[in-house]
């Protein structure tokens, strides 16, 4: 069997679904790894790191895949050219994408999108959404440190004390926490707020402080719901008194398959302290603030919005390194005596797989 990823194409885009290491393993197992050429090398893996992988151009590594890893969806050109029967695996954007992969493919494609894996225990070590979370909720603290006009920590100096910066993380997620423990590291005083309850412990146990707001909304497999009209007020009227004494916002809040919930609204904005700042990680679902644009910097009354986009693609090795572990242990379900035989009684690969023969198999 050959397993094989491309350089990704997406603007920015910089990570790589096969690292060295990944290869190896690939080759334990009985792969034969083919990677287009200069695959990793913006991940910081140049052709030369691979001691497991053949290289080629992308037409014949999409001509000979029997397996594509991929990190975002591959434009509409390789999947056409992907070789009949060939199975996808990555993060495909699944909503609504089913379609899309059994047009262009034509041929009897099989596509799992990761994005899919059930948040159970067993799923963990594969789970993609977690290890690029944790990145992009690293690296959404670093921006807001670098964009504050305010130093994070408390400094005691001859030119006087330094208070601290009050920090405000809006989803508890796992890039929540990260972007929690991040900030908490660099010496600013740090909240945190999400409407699943169990978050509280979690966020405590970082050294932050929960907001309570009154509004709890557990929804289904570890995940929030969507707020009813009422509640939405209800949160928006009880924050917005808060952030007058805030300095930095980010925002992290996201219900799956869903457009990103509204949490802050203009106003809101506008009564936050001047010089104050959001950044806006769900600034690719549409955003939590309302003045989010994705991917630009807003000015609105002195206080600057942030809808960064790709975060982890900024810290594409150790992303990489997550996302190919990540992909290699889903691999392992997939991949009995040196060939592909997914086994669709396992919850995981049935509950990931988009589209089955070049038929679509999920209906989100
Ligand atoms: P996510 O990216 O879907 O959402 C981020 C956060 O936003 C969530 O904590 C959610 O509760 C919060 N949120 C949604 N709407 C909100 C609103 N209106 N106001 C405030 N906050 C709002 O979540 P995620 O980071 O992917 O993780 C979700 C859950 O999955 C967590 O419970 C996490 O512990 C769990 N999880 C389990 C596993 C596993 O066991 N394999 C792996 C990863 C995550």
């Amino acid at each position: 069997i050959t397993v094989a990823a491309l350089r990704e194409t997406a603007a920015g885009e910089r990570r790589v679904a096969i690292t060295p290491e990944a290869a190896r393993k690939l080759r334990a197992r009985g792969a034969r790894v083919l990677l287009e050429r200069g695959a990793g090398a913006a991940a910081g893996f140049p052709d030369a790191a691979y001691a497991d992988a053949e290289f080629a151009d992308a037409d014949a590594v999409l001509a000979q895949a029997d397996l594509l890893a991929c990190v975002l969806p591959p434009d509409d050109a390789a999947y056409a050219r992907l070789r009949e029967g060939a199975t996808v695996v990555g993060q495909l954007r699944p909503y609504g994408a089913a379609a899309r992969i059994v047009a262009l493919g034509r041929r009897k494609l099989t596509a799992f999108a990761l994005e899919l894996l059930p948040r159970t225990t067993r799923a963990q070590a594969m789970d993609v959404l977690s290890s690029q979370a944790a990145v992009a909720g690293y690296r959404a603290m670093l921006i807001a440190a670098e964009a504050c006009p305010k130093f994070f920590p408390m400094l005691t100096t001859a030119a006087g004390t330094i208070r601290p910066s009050r920090v405000l993380v809006i989803g508890a997620g796992v890039a929540g926490l990260q972007a929690i423990a991040t900030a908490r590291r660099l010496g600013a005083q740090v909240e945190g707020y999400d409407v699943r309850p169990e978050t509280r412990e979690q966020v405590e146990s970082l050294g932050a402080k929960f907001l309570d707001l009154g509004v709890s909304a557990a929804g289904s497999g570890g995940y929030a719901r969507e707020l009813s009209a009422e509640e939405r007020a209800a949160q928006q009227q009880a924050l917005a008194e808060h952030l007058k004494s805030v300095d930095v916002i980010v925002t992290t809040a996201a219900v799956p398959g869903r457009p990103a919930p509204k949490i802050l609204t203009a106003a809101m904005v506008q009564g936050m302290r001047p010089g104050a700042l959001v950044v806006d990680l769900a600034a690719e679902g549409g955003g939590n603030c309302e003045l989010t644009r994705p991917g630009e910097r807003v000015e609105h009354d002195g206080v600057v919005v942030l809808g960064p986009l790709n975060l982890p693609a900024g810290a594409p090795l150790h992303a990489s390194e997550m996302y190919a572990r990540n992909v290699y242990n889903f691999l392992e379900l997939l991949l009995k005596d040196g060939a592909l035989q997914p086994d669709f009684a396992d919850e995981l690969v049935e509950k990931t797989c988009l589209v089955r023969d070049g038929a679509p198999h999920f209906h989100g």
